[in-house]
């Protein structure tokens, strides 16, 4: 058997041994509570200051606009949520978002129709983006917030997220942005935009599962989440995870240090493998825009069924993701593949390929060479 291939990087990374090292002292020794008198506090309590600083630093924010959270749904969750009560007036308002969010969001929006609020999903077009003009024409005197995701976890595509936050901005309305699958791995500063808020996870970019955080802009009205015994300056309650804080920091730096070279090296490692994909006479469509992240690849193949590709590709030793979920015997194809309208021909045969920062030249070739046996 050859050796197995991980191409599956949008689903989770690898932990870095950066941020694996950065971790242990707070997860054997140091195990004060941070928010406590005592002297037992001080150093994890320097090490959660010493990290807020540095995430900041990364993303060109203050220190006191990162709230840490336990990952990217409870960030997304916070963010539509707050705004929605920090806004609430008596009456339910309005939030904007778009067809293809991650569940995160689009979860947390239905349930605010549930206590009255109205919600417009805005269309991406054939390539998954978003138009600055549909929003701005989607936008109300009481829209509390517009939430549209900076980079596609199913098929890649990459927002004009400041160009769609300054409209939001222009109407006086904030702007959220779920950065999950961007920060890390794109250039994103925050400073540089009209961006409110903005969810990030650290096992995207190579940290800890279950540690992620929230940026808040100065100055905008949140109402929390966790209420508790005010950690977060009274934003977040609840024990600071010590260890995941330190390791998520360690590797957005890690990860950020090297963007610029991963950047080249996984888009041309993309182009090697749709190469080898041609090469091979299948029928298939590539899913997303030319503005995409470097390692995703969403691919559609003829007549195919995806998820069945993907558990034979599996028992091969190769892990990928498949374009539909299973709910009880229905298959249901993705929300975001709906969206962006993939002909029914292509459509259930849909595969996510994400390389990341282990993925070799060989691991393109292997995908490739075994997608082809079973294809054809
Ligand atoms: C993974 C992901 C999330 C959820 O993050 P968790 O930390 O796993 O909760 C949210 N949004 C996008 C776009 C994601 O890819």
């Amino acid at each position: 058997m050859e050796p197995a291939v991980y191409a599956d990087y949008a689903a989770t990374a690898p932990l870095r041994e950066s941020a694996r090292q950065a971790m242990m002292p707070w997860l054997e020794r140091e195990f004060g509570n941070p928010s406590a008198a005592d002297t037992y506090s001080r150093a994890p309590r320097r090490a959660v200051l010493e990290a807020r600083e540095r995430i900041a630093g990364l993303l060109g924010a203050r220190p006191d606009e990162i709230f840490f959270t336990s990952g990217g749904t409870e960030a997304d969750n916070w963010a539509v949520k707050g705004r929605a009560w920090a806004c609430f007036r008596g009456r339910p308002g309005h939030v904007v978002t778009s067809a293809i969010e991650h569940p995160a969001v689009l979860e947390p929006c239905a349930f605010l129709e549930r206590f009255g609020w109205n919600v417009t999903r805005l269309c991406p077009d054939r390539e998954g983006r978003i138009s600055p003009e549909a929003l701005r024409s989607a936008l109300r005197p009481d829209t509390a917030l517009v939430s549209v995701m900076a980079a596609n976890n199913e098929i890649g595509t990459v927002q004009e997220i400041t160009a769609l936050a300054n409209v939001a901005k222009e109407a006086g309305a904030a702007f959220h942005t779920d950065a999950v699958q961007a920060v890390g791995h794109i250039p994103l500063r925050v400073n540089d935009t009209a961006v409110g808020l903005l969810s990030a996870s650290a096992h995207k970019f190579g940290g800890p599962k279950g540690i992620g955080f929230l940026y808040v802009r100065h100055g905008l009205a949140l109402e929390a989440l966790h209420h508790g015994g005010g950690q977060e300056r009274g934003m977040r309650s609840g024990t600071e995870n010590v260890a995941g804080i330190v390791g998520m920091a360690a590797a957005l730096s890690e990860s950020i240090g090297e963007m610029a070279q991963e950047q080249v090296r996984l888009e041309s490692l993309r182009s090697r493998l749709i190469g080898r994909l041609r090469e091979k006479g299948m029928d298939f469509v590539i899913n997303g825009s030319e503005r995409h992240l470097p390692g995703l690849v969403s691919v559609s193949f003829a007549g195919q069924d995806g998820r069945t590709l993907v558990y034979l590709l599996d028992r091969k030793g190769i892990a990928v993701a498949a374009g539909s979920a299973c709910h009880s015997q229905e298959i249901t194809v993705s929300h975001v593949l709906r969206a962006i309208c993939v002909p029914d021909k292509y459509i259930k045969g849909t595969v996510r390929i994400t390389l990341g920062r282990e993925s070799t030249e060989a691991d393109a070739d292997r995908i490739a060479e075994e997608i082809a046996g079973l294809v054809r």
